[in-house]
């Protein structure tokens, strides 16, 4: 099994600083870059709080948050971030064409070695190995937000990804504290499938007149024992998020997963969820839900 001391994680936007947090707190010398430096600025605020809160709470040793404060390195330059990098994650937007020039732009500057993941929530693992010069070294690794609390990570295997490339990043997944499920690639894997399935029901229900945003969740809270109602689980992920799985999912699963308009039109508007302050729902600047 090869082993892995360093982590690059490309994309610092929801997504990219919880991995690299995780990373780091696992041990991991972790890169964390973006082509954005505001969205690096953010992110580094980000993770030294939620570090912090960790402490405060009792659930990280102090000397742990310290040292990964220190393993973290952010980085506008992609040559510096996966110079040494043994595995490259990638958390850019869902978008096949940028991910696989993403990760042919980090194939000419990192080790031949360097295992490549896509935290892709929906997007075929198979096509995006293809468009790489290491197809058997690259796998789905599908965290899920916010990714210091969240437990699962879907682990998914490409048409051509060996059985050593998947368990050397089931060892690095348990390393970040991770429990994994292994998924042969499906469009949407198993988790953002059902997700974006109940989550457009959810808004073809608020389009029908068949209850309110606030019943609808309360409902499936209440009555059917989710933790998050649909609206809140798409304000937390992102409408525009969603939306671009559901569109993959309607070309390649059907008609199930046609995009309902409401959420169309929230994401014209550029209601996109917490990240905008507006979504579904309205949040002020500490993020509390305001209506
Ligand atoms: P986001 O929009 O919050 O962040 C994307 C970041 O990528 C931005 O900071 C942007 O500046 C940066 N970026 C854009 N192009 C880049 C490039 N060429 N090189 C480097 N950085 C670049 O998006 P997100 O919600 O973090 O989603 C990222 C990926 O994770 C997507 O594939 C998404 O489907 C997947 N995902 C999202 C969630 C979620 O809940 N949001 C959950 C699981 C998986």
């Amino acid at each position: 099994m090869t082993q892995i001391s360093t982590v690059a994680v490309l994309g610092a936007g929801t997504m990219g600083r919880g991995i690299a947090h995780v990373a780091a707190l696992a041990g991991f010398t972790t890169h964390l870059y973006d082509s954005d430096p505001q969205a690096l600025e953010k992110a580094t605020s980000s993770i030294h709080r939620n570090l912090a809160k960790g402490v405060e709470l009792g659930k990280v040793d102090a000397g742990a948050a310290e040292k990964a404060r220190q393993g973290l390195h952010t980085q506008g330059n992609l040559v510096d971030a996966v110079g040494e990098a043994g595995l490259i994650i990638e958390a850019v937007p869902e978008d096949v064409a940028l991910k696989i020039e993403t990760f042919r732009a980090v194939a000419l500057h990192c080790p031949d070695s360097a295992l490549f993941a896509s935290n892709t929530s929906a997007l075929s693992i198979t096509e995006m190995a293809a468009g790489t010069d290491r197809p058997e070294r690259f796998a789905g690794m599908h965290f899920f937000n916010p990714v210091h609390v969240m437990k699962l990570i879907e682990l998914v295997r490409g048409l051509e990804t060996s059985d050593e490339t998947l368990d050397t990043l089931r060892q690095v997944s348990e390393r970040m504290g991770k429990e994994v499920v292994l998924v042969n690639e499906a469009p949407g894997f198993v988790t953002s499938r059902i997700n974006a399935l109940i989550g457009n029901e959810a808004f073809r229900m608020l389009q029908e007149g068949v209850a309110s945003a606030e019943d609808i969740d309360k409902a499936l809270k209440l009555g059917l024992n989710h933790p998050m109602g649909p609206f809140e689980m798409v304000d937390l992920v992102g409408l525009d998020v969603r939306l671009s799985i559901l569109e993959f999912l309607h070309k390649s699963l059907g008609e199930a997963f046609r995009p309902n308009q409401i959420l169309i039109q929230h994401v014209r508007a550029g209601r996109l969820g917490r990240k905008t302050g507006r979504g579904v729902y309205t949040y002020d600047e500490s993020g509390k839900k305001v209506s």
